[in-house]
């Protein structure tokens, strides 16, 4: 028989199931849907990705119980940000917390961790229901409700009924389609590859990017002399970087970095990401709304996606949380429409400004390099513009869920 629920959640990656604790600790009650096997979404497997996160993206981890379960040995902490330019030794721009009431820039924590950690919050709350190895057949949105057919394990519901629909199904979102909402998708041409790097000497919590000419290099500080290293290069170059041996890999990336922690020694596997970027032209349809990279897929370099996924799902909870305040239909269309301007004024300037930025650097032309140079140069000197992406990062915000402590 359909139960009726107030969310249906397809995706049960760190955006579905933030959304769903959310909800339920707002006293709203979901279902979250995944095609994977419940071991799978509970113990994930190393992806390499190290996810930078902001200050307001932590307060939201904390308000929902994620940030608590996560291991103080899976926490790093970036003090200070530093960007190369080209071939040069010294630092063109750099960020520091300084004069922003605080010590710390952001902190980067593995997916694994962050994915393992929502899990295990969304599994205590009762009013939060997870079906896995789903498979959505039909979503049919009326006017009136939204019904799911779902091929899920057998002694599960095959037909589900609510108030809203939710796609959270990643950047390529099957349910994105289903609901004929069209994306902008970018492909990039380049790959990064992710891993992690032990390191002689210490990082001090001082994150770098490195725009060579031929390839990207980030190196992010993780726990003790471990680095996570971020390496861009077109899709031939990394093919070829991904056949190097270990020791040919990290000696290339030691050699990038000009030694700055000393011998580099590779830790697992090395990662490969395509990178191709998603935009949703709208965010929202007929009791269905798009949260996390189904909404906005960017390209990893300014490392905003699942910081932005959060803000996703906070603008998405305020939106409900003020209709059920008024007693409205959280599915109605006015409801959803606040979350959509919300959510695309937050996304507009960051998803386009972070495709200029990839597009620049991943150019090698003269007049390419000389804007670089430019840029970079007149970004230092221009106190405003530091102030402003520092604020961005050290900004306060996140969640509020009704009867919370600010
Ligand atoms: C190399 C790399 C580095 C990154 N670094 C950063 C960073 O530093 N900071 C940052 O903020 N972000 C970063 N990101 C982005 C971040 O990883 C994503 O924004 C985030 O993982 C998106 O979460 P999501 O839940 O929306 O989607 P996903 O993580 O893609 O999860 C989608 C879920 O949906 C499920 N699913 C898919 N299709 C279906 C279907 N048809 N039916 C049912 N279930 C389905 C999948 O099994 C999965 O569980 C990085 C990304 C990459 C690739």
């Amino acid at each position: 028989m359909p139960q009726d629920l107030d969310a249906l959640i397809v995706g049960a990656g760190p955006a579905g199931l933030a959304l769903g604790i959310a909800l339920a600790d707002g006293g709203f009650s979901a279902t979250v849907l995944d095609a994977q096997p419940r071991e799978a979404l509970a113990a994930p497997d190393e992806d390499g990705r190290d996810i930078a996160l902001t200050h307001a993206s932590v307060a939201t981890l904390r308000a929902l119980g994620l940030w608590q379960r996560l291991r103080p040995e899976e926490i790093g902490c970036i003090r200070e940000a530093r960007v190369i330019d080209g071939d040069r030794q010294d630092c063109a721009l750099s960020f520091s917390p300084r004069g922003h009431d605080t010590e710390v820039l952001g902190w980067i924590v593995p997916n694994h961790a962050l994915r393992r950690a929502s899990f295990a919050a969304a599994m205590e709350r009762p009013a939060l229901r997870l079906l896995d190895r789903a498979q959505v057949l039909r979503v049919a949105t009326e006017p009136g409700h939204v019904q799911l057919d779902v091929q899920a394990s057998p002694g599960l519901p095959q037909q589900l009924q609510g108030r809203l629909f939710v796609a959270a199904d990643s950047r390529f979102s099957w349910s994105r389609k289903q609901l004929g909402i069209a994306a902008d998708i970018h492909d990039f041409g380049r790959v990064m590859i992710v891993c992690r790097m032990q390191h002689e000497l210490p990082h001090h919590d001082v994150a770098y990017e490195c725009f060579g000419y031929e390839r990207t290099l980030a190196v992010l500080p993780a726990v003790g002399n471990v680095s996570s290293v971020v390496v861009t290069a077109d899709t031939a170059a990394a093919e070829r970087l991904m056949q190097l041996s270990e020791s040919e890999f990290a000696a290339l990336v030691e050699r990038q970095f000009r030694s700055r922690l000393g011998r580099m020694q590779l830790l697992g596997k090395r990662f490969p990401y395509p990178l191709v970027a998603a935009y949703a032209r709208r965010f929202v349809g007929q009791r269905s709304a798009l949260i996390g990279d189904a909404a906005v897929g960017m390209h990893p370099v300014t490392a905003h996606g699942y910081n932005l996924g959060l803000q996703s799902i906070a603008s998405l909870v305020h939106a409900l949380c003020e209709a059920r305040a008024a007693q409205r239909d959280i599915g109605a269309a006015e409801v959803l429409a606040g979350y959509e301007r919300a959510h695309r004024r937050d996304a507009a300037p960051i998803y386009h400004g972070t495709n200029a930025v990839a597009r620049l650097y991943a150019s090698t032309g003269a007049p390419q390099r000389l804007v670089r140079q430019l840029l970079l140069r007149g970004a230092q000197h221009l106190p405003p513009l530091k102030a402003a992406i520092t604020a961005r990062l050290t900004g306060r915000g996140g969640l509020q869920l009704p009867g919370a402590a600010a």
